[in-house]
């Protein structure tokens, strides 16, 4: 590192731009994160209503800790410890194979799953094994923010369609439209963060005729990236989440313990390339190549020993549940407009004021962290992360009137 500043410009001017905008570009979510812990600081936790990132409240279930504790005293250190295969161990991929093939009927083996650390880097180096420059992306909004950066490193870009605002569901004409000989990827986050929407069977199946009928034309295949973290995180019996590779053959299907499990820091999920899927032989070698360039060795061992001891293991979401209908139902009665989310643990809210970046500076007033919808691709909405204890959410309430108040006194918006 130099301290002269005519050098150090120099080295600036070296750096890839790309990358060092993506390390200098303000997040929206953690700077909200970030100001919420300054504001605790200040004027107590307890006065600060803190929604702005998905960090699972919940405790992880007590299986994780007991495992914990088996695996160190019986697993030998020399062996715990030790490098694994880089797509991580046979007999964990084997345990995560069983368990999809009995919820989904399917026939999965070890050989068709990649451990990665978390969604986030399976879907980083599903995005490297299949992209090259020139290469379109479809992304729909509102999405996760990070897609765009996974994509666009890659040369690709990113081709945005916004989902319906009354139901946030895809519109299914725009898709087909969007379409083109360039499209290499689809990516679908169902759970929606930061919607909450779920994407049905029929909606899926009819995505999956127009993608075949379009890789016919164009000769080529175009793949879904489904990613689904937040797939057991869903509140009502009559809703259920269709497994996409069992709809369309050509998906690649990202999965995260981090919602599930309640284990975010601990960086553990996969990545699956069903055997149906075109080319899936050269497709999975094109992921442990994407996994090596960029220096994964192997997901940590202890937590591949975890998981082979914990898959198809929850936390108890049903938190989740309850604070979704206690928001909605407040919110509602105080003359916000929002789709009752069906999954995830997140609520799309439309804001009183097409500027959300306003309207989350005015609720930042009543000590109100909430996280602008501009950020996921789509202004005039605010997320508010209900990941967060029952109680906090109760004690929020008179703060999310008063604001609602403001508005209808100060503009008649509400
Ligand atoms: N995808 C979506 C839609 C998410 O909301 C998140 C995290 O919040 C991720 C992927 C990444 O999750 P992780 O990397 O913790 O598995």
């Amino acid at each position: 590192m130099t301290h002269n500043p005519t050098l150090q410009k120099e080295a600036q001017t070296m750096l890839p731009q790309n990358v060092l905008e993506y390390g200098r570009e303000d997040n929206a979510i953690r700077e909200t994160a970030a100001y919420a812990a300054r504001r605790a600081e200040e004027i107590g936790a307890e006065n600060v209503f803190n929604f702005s990132i998905g960090n699972p409240n919940v405790p992880a279930p007590a299986i994780v800790t007991e495992s914990l504790m088996h695996i160190i005293q019986t697993v030998p250190p020399e062996v715990l410890h030790a490098y694994t295969p880089a797509p991580g161990m046979a007999q964990v991929r084997r345990a995560v194979a069983d368990d999809l093939n009995r919820r989904f009927g399917t026939d999965y083996t070890a050989n068709d799953l990649y451990l990665t650390a978390g969604a986030s880097a399976a879907l980083s180096i599903a995005c490297r094994a299949t992209l090259v420059a020139g290469d379109e992306v479809i992304i729909f909004a509102p999405y996760f923010p990070e897609y765009a950066v996974f994509a666009e490193v890659c040369g690709a870009r990113s081709v945005i369609l916004k989902c319906r605002e009354e139901d946030f569901q895809i519109d299914l004409a725009a898709f087909e439209q969007a379409v083109t000989k360039k499209t290499k990827l689809v990516i679908v986050n169902s759970p929606s963060n930061p919607s909450g929407s779920i994407f049905s069977g029929e909606t899926i199946d009819a995505m999956a005729d127009i993608l075949r009928k379009k890789e016919a034309e164009f000769g080529h295949a175009i793949y879904i990236l489904a990613d689904e973290p937040y797939r057991e995180l869903v509140y009502d019996d009559d809703v259920t989440v269709p497994f996409i590779p069992n709809h369309y053959a050509d998906t690649i299907y990202c999965y995260s313990y981090s919602k599930t499990l309640s284990l975010p820091g601990e960086r553990m999920g996969y990545l699956l390339v069903p055997p149906k899927a075109a080319d899936s032989r050269a497709l999975y070698a094109a992921i442990c190549g994407a996994s090596r360039v960029i220096g994964n060795v192997n997901n940590p061992s202890l937590f591949q020993y975890l998981l082979q001891e914990c898959v198809g293991a929850t936390a108890d979401l049903t938190v989740y549940k309850t604070n979704r209908d206690l928001l909605c139902a407040a919110l509602t009665e105080y003359g916000f407009k929002m789709a009752k989310p069906d999954g995830a643990f997140y609520l799309f809210v439309k804001t009183p004021e097409p500027d959300d970046l306003a309207f989350c500076a005015r609720a930042r007033q009543y000590e109100l962290m909430l996280v602008p919808g501009s950020a996921f691709g789509y202004p005039g909405y605010v997320r508010i992360s209900y990941c967060v204890d029952t109680d906090t959410i109760r004690r929020s309430l008179p703060a999310f009137r008063a604001l609602a108040e403001a508005y209808r006194s100060a503009e008649g918006t509400l």
